[in-house]
């Protein structure tokens, strides 16, 4: 999400006559965006903040940093933008002192106009929005070629009403609001109009897409496949969309995975067989406590229906280890939920107590050390297990898109297929980024398979 907007503002500073550079050195405005989801996450992103104006003002306190003040004296103007500002408000000017300007989640659109006031000598701007404001430029796209990709992000949903216990994303990003299908429709017509061939569609909880204020209205065309639910809905109406070959979307929550969204898959080739299904623990107790809104069952229940529906649909995850109170028996649930759900890739977060949130009420109480050794263990659970399922598929066709040469080696082009598998493959220089190419698959790891194309 922080990427897309990250795009936005960057088409809208090109759109009033800026410049892309290539890198950090050559930049006279840099503008970091942030996260708030784990403190480690801010920490970051105001560190880095704060490396910035130390540079710019000639005044770095390491030996790094006055080494990069020397190549970075283009610098005129930095910038702050995402959830931390939110968060922080005014007190982003202390904690990064010589800071131009700073724009919370949904004021990004402001960022032009603060750069303008800036550069015309105001300083300390801060633009932070209500929770029911919508952000203008949702839909702005880079015109210039260096923005220009056969990928794009779309945003359908904004913020997040779903209050779990453990999470500022509410409070930062603000209530739930789905833009109008009319207004996504069009947004990704254009992108396909332009050779983008796969969009990917971005809300904290896509499944919930129409439904606390209405996406479609009666001026719309009805569903010919009788759709009645605004997300597959939705996925039909991109499905027409001509040259658009894959819809992705992120994140999903198992409420949303109901028969229409499966008939959606089933119908839509376009539609990408990987969904991004946070989980968060195995425990009903954990489950419970963060207010998750459904049990361990419920969970699997979802994850079965996807995989009746196609027994190689790929399923990724978000787990947390560490929450207040869980013990050595709610982790093994997770161990093992982790275990049925049978997952291709799983991104394991420690807790992190975010202030305001109802956990952070509660004593924080799983050592480090213990959250560390939990971590490694679901880490290497899921390198064995995602070997195993990757292993499955040595010997298969996949279809994949080339998305370009891999770091290392010009020859070795890497994409990936429908379910999000990276895979690796010998380009003989005939294939382009972009292309849908099939590929035999030869060898597997953990999170690459590696093959070699199909004439
Ligand atoms: N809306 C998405 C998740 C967005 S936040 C969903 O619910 O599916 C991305 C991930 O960060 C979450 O899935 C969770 O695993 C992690 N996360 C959120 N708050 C956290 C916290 N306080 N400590 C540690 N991890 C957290
Ligand atoms: Fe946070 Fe829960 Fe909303 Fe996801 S669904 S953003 S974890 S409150």
């Amino acid at each position: 999400m922080n990427v897309r907007d990250s795009e936005a503002v960057a088409a809208m500073l090109e759109a009033a006559g800026h410049e892309r550079c290539g890198s950090e050195e050559d930049a006279e405005l840099v503008i970091v965006n942030s996260c708030t989801v784990r403190d480690k996450a801010e920490q970051k992103a105001i560190g880095k903040t704060g490396y910035l104006t130390a540079e710019r003002l000639g005044r770095g306190r390491s030996a790094q940093a006055k080494i990069a003040a020397g190549k970075a004296s283009k610098l005129k103007l930095v910038g702050l933008m995402g959830c931390a500002v939110k968060r922080l408000g005014a007190e982003v000017f202390e904690k990064v002192p010589g800071l131009d300007f700073a724009a919370g989640p949904r004021k990004f659109w402001m960022i032009p106009r603060l750069v303008e006031r800036c550069l015309a000598g105001e300083s300390e701007l801060l633009e932070l929005a209500g929770d029911d404001e919508v952000p203008e430029g949702l839909g702005v796209h880079s015109d210039a070629p260096s923005g220009q990709s056969f990928q794009a992000y779309v945003t359908i949903l904004l913020g997040c009403d779903n209050r779990c216990s453990y999470c500022i994303v509410p409070d930062v990003r603000g209530h739930e609001y789905s833009r109008p299908a009319r207004e996504v429709v069009a947004e990704v017509r254009s992108l396909a109009e332009r050779g983008v061939k796969e969009v990917c569609l971005l809300g904290q909880s896509v499944l919930r897409y129409g439904v606390r204020n209405k996406a479609w209205d009666e001026s719309d065309a009805p569903s010919p496949g009788g759709y009645t639910e605004p997300f597959p809905r939705l996925l039909e109406a991109l499905a027409s969309i001509p040259g658009l070959e894959r819809i992705r979307f992120t994140s999903a929550h198992p409420k949303g995975c109901t028969d229409e969204l499966v008939r959606a898959y089933r119908s839509f080739p376009q539609v990408c067989r990987h969904l991004h299904l946070p989980v968060q623990s195995g425990s009903d107790r954990i489950l419970g406590l963060m207010g998750r809104h459904y049990t361990r069952a419920e969970y699997l229940a979802a994850v079965k229906k996807l995989r009746d529906f196609d027994p190689e649909f790929s399923l990724t995850t978000d787990v947390i280890v560490g929450y207040p109170g869980e013990t050595a028996e709610d982790f093994e649930e997770t161990r093992s939920l982790m275990e049925e759900a049978g997952y291709e890739n799983a991104f394991v977060f420690k807790y992190s107590p975010r202030p305001g949130t109802r956990a952070a009420a509660l004593p924080d109480d799983v050592p480090t050390s213990e959250k560390e050794r939990r971590d490694q263990v679901l880490l290497a659970d899921q390198d064995a297990r995602g070997l195993a399922r990757n292993g499955r598929l040595v010997g298969t066709v996949r279809e994949v898109l080339a998305e370009g040469p891999s770091l290392r080696n010009e020859a070795r082009w890497s994409g990936r297929d429908s379910g999000n598998r990276i895979v690796i493959f010998d380009n003989p220089g005939s294939v382009r980024a972009g292309d849908v190419v099939k590929v035999r698959i030869e060898r597997a790891a953990a999170q690459t398979l590696y093959g070699q194309l199909v004439c």
